[in-house]
């Protein structure tokens, strides 16, 4: 089958939103499945890097995990430049950080190619009872700026598999 002998499908993925809302820890789960409470706040940028077999092709994903400060905020449109994927992700005990993610979705348009995928994660599912933005609301808004959504527990590792699976599949099978 020829298929086996082809190269890895390379996925430039970037994650971008507020600080705090688990960029890291989600970065951090998919390539280490693992959640320590206190990981070290991001510095500019770190690099993850993880491979997963989707459908007899192995898509490598080569993750940015971008810091949410302000004084790092300059160097995201680097990253931005050649992405795949961007994963905009909010915390959905915190109603500011999904509020941001209007700002953040400007840095896309200014930066990124026009072909990026696009998901808005809504981070720490774990923490229902604290919610502040309701999944219609945050569903509404990926689906208006036609980007794809889920939520996810970092913590958990709730869902954190299946949305890589999800942007694999589409980056494997490119419409
Ligand atoms: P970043 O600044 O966006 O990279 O956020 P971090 O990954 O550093 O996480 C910020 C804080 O939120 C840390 O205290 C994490 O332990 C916590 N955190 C991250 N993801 C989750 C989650 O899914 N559930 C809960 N309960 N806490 C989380
Ligand atoms: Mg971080």
């Amino acid at each position: 089958n020829e298929q086996n002998f082809q190269d890895p499908v390379r996925v430039k993925v970037v994650v971008i939103g507020d600080m705090c809302v688990g960029k890291t820890a989600i970065a951090h789960r998919f390539t280490k499945n693992a959640f320590e409470e206190k990981l070290p706040h991001t510095v500019g940028a770190s690099y993850y890097i993880r491979s997963m077999e989707i459908e007899g092709r192995t898509i490598l994903f080569q993750i940015w995990d971008t810091a949410g400060q302000e004084r790092f905020r300059s160097l995201v449109p680097m990253y931005l430049r050649d992405a795949d994927i961007a994963l905009l992700v909010y915390d959905i005990t915190s109603k500011e950080t999904f509020h941001s993610l209007e700002l953040w979705r400007t840095e896309l348009l200014t930066s990124a190619p026009c072909h990026v995928t696009t998901a808005v994660v809504g981070n720490k599912s774990d923490l229902g009872a604290k919610r502040q933005t309701e999944s219609t609301t945050g569903r509404a808004y990926a689906v208006k700026h036609r980007m794809l959504y889920t939520e996810t527990s970092a913590k958990l590792g709730t869902n954190v598999e299946e949305l890589f699976y999800d942007l694999g599949l589409r980056m494997a099978n490119p419409e």
